[in-house]
């Protein structure tokens, strides 16, 4: 309960928004699609920065070698989106379109579903799988670090006072890379109880680079590297990939959940990883 709220604002720039983000004297916070509003644990917030109308943080464009997805896009909008293709845009709207229903999805913004994480946000090990940045704005200044550092911080103790996710930048992979997004849950509308992304980067018959990435399962979202390292340069084999998905399971820290146990959920997780893995390698090769 928001007890001390008495202000709302309505920015239609990035610039005004920060400002009132750093407004002396006045406990503030942003909210964007406003759908975790009710989950907020700080009650000493007395102002909000509704940043749903700043304009220009809300697109999907692509830069060269870039997707660049503004962070008041609604994730309706990524799932729609058909300029986003490839082994990059194809997880990215399989993925939106798993997110909750089509109402949830016209108001969780982009930006706020990777600030906010919670064990079942859907996007954020997307971004781990495939190398995303994410771009911070402060007023005027900016800077651009990996989605990886914000999320193993935490973006609510990464990000400045009056700084906000102003963009995700997704690198856009052509030929030779495969990406898949598996959610495990027990209905469709239910929170994810194990999320997989993977991605596998294909050269001269060889795995380059693979990124297994897990949320849901784990309390947030997290690579599992040592299970990387086992595909990296090595020719894919049914083995090798049943050796990395046995991997991810060991090394998984596996969340407590009323949903089922830590025993089933681990030996689902197996079972996931190298379906998901197989079906990344399957597109990768095409
Ligand atoms: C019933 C239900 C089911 C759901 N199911 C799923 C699901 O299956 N998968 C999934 O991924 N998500 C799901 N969600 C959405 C998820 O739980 C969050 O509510 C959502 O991702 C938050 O996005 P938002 O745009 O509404 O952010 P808000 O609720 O507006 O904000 C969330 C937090 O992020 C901060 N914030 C927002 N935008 C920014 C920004 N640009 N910069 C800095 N800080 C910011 C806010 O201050 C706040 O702390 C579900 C939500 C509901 C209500």
């Amino acid at each position: 309960m928001l007890k001390k709220l008495t202000q709302f604002y309505y920015p239609e720039t990035i610039e005004e928004a920060c400002k009132y983000l750093g407004k002396k004297g006045e406990k503030t916070a942003v909210v964007a699609g406003g759908t975790s509003e009710a989950l907020r644990q700080d009650n000493s917030i007395e102002a909000l920065v509704d940043i749903s109308r700043v304009k220009e943080l809300n697109y999907i464009r692509k830069d060269s070698s870039i997707y660049r997805i503004g962070a008041t896009t609604p994730i309706q909008d990524i799932y729609k989106c058909s300029d986003l293709k490839g082994p990059s845009g194809e997880i990215l709207k399989y993925t939106a379109g798993k997110i909750g229903s089509t109402l949830l999805r016209n108001s969780i913004t982009a930006g706020g579903n990777l600030a906010a994480i919670f064990p079942w946000s859907d996007l954020p090990p997307v971004y781990l799988a495939l190398d995303a940045e994410v771009v911070l704005r402060k007023g005027k200044p900016k800077r651009t670090v990996p989605v990886e550092n914000l999320i193993n911080e935490r973006p609510n103790k990464f990000l400045g006072e009056n700084e906000i996710i102003a963009e995700i930048a997704v690198p856009v992979y052509g030929k030779g890379t495969g990406t898949s997004f598996v959610k495990f849950a027990k209905t469709a509308n239910d929170y994810s109880m194990i999320t997989v992304a993977t991605r596998v980067t294909l050269k001269s018959g060889k795995i380059e680079q693979a990124r297994i990435a897990l949320n849901a399962v784990t309390i947030s979202p997290v690579r599992i590297k040592d299970a990387e390292k086992i595909l990296e340069g090595q020719k894919p084999t049914s083995d090798l990939i049943a050796e990395a998905a046995a991997k991810t399971a060991e090394k998984a820290e596996i969340r407590k959940d009323f949903r089922a146990s830590k025993e089933y959920k681990r030996e689902v997780l197996e079972v996931l990883v190298r379906r998901s893995l197989e079906e990344a390698l399957e597109m990768a090769k095409k």
